[in-house]
């Protein structure tokens, strides 16, 4: 994992993939945070690493606190949940669940991001393991609590319970949404610093971003 992304490397990232789509967007930010060649194939990333990946970026660009609202299944109210600075994705524990199964063990490996581009109505279980007895129902339960508790970091579930009906709600935590929203907010921060920048001085992009951020605030307070 390498540092924070410079503001130079998060402006080229915002330019580039806001108009890509979400898939593509997330394979480009996944390099780019990764510090990776682009000839290596992210698409073997497993979903937990990926998600942690992204999750370190979030932390690096603005702290781990989070609030984010959830809908209820039941009556469509929808409510604010917050998460505090000491919040973490889980680790992984293993990188593949072994599934016992009429006497037999099946080894799965853990789900990748090559999974979800192949995924068509629902997940496509059976590139875990094609000879996996996926058609029977108690299979697939196992199988999922394995590849869980292989990785609880994978999908990371909040419940909680509806102030209006008192249903529980179960949602995903969406950790790529997460962070694109904080870096759009922050490449159009920057856009705006540099315009007034490139106002007050006659400075180019290039001179702005060249200065250290610190810098860069004295003047824009001084501007203020
Ligand atoms: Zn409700």
């Amino acid at each position: 994992m390498s540092g924070a992304l410079s503001d130079t490397e998060l402006l080229e990232l915002y330019t580039e993939g806001r108009n890509l789509t979400q898939q593509s967007r997330m394979l480009l930010t996944l390099q780019i945070i990764l510090g990776s060649p682009p000839e290596r194939d992210l698409n073997a990333l497993s979903l937990g690493d990926r998600d942690r990946c992204f999750w370190t970026a979030r932390e690096k660009l603005s702290g781990t606190a989070f609030d984010a609202k959830i809908e209820c299944q039941s009556c469509q109210e929808w409510m604010e949940i917050s998460c505090g600075p000491d919040f973490a994705i889980p680790e992984k524990v293993q990188d593949s669940a072994v599934v016992p199964f009429q006497g037999e063990d099946y080894e799965l490996r853990l789900p990748n991001i090559s999974d979800l581009q192949a995924a068509k109505a629902g997940f496509p279980y059976e590139r875990l393991n094609p000879s996996a007895p996926w058609q029977e129902p108690l299979f697939r339960k196992n199988a999922s609590q394995a590849l869980e508790k292989a990785d609880p970091g994978m999908d990371v579930l909040f419940l909680a319970n509806c102030e209006n009906c008192e249903s529980s709600i179960e949602a995903s935590l969406d950790v790529f949404r997460f962070l694109w929203t904080d870096l759009q907010a922050r490449a159009q921060s920057l856009l705006g610093e540099i315009i007034t920048l490139a106002r007050a001085f006659g400075w180019s992009e290039t001179q702005c971003l060249s200065l250290p951020p610190a810098r860069r605030r004295l003047y824009l307070e001084h501007l203020a």
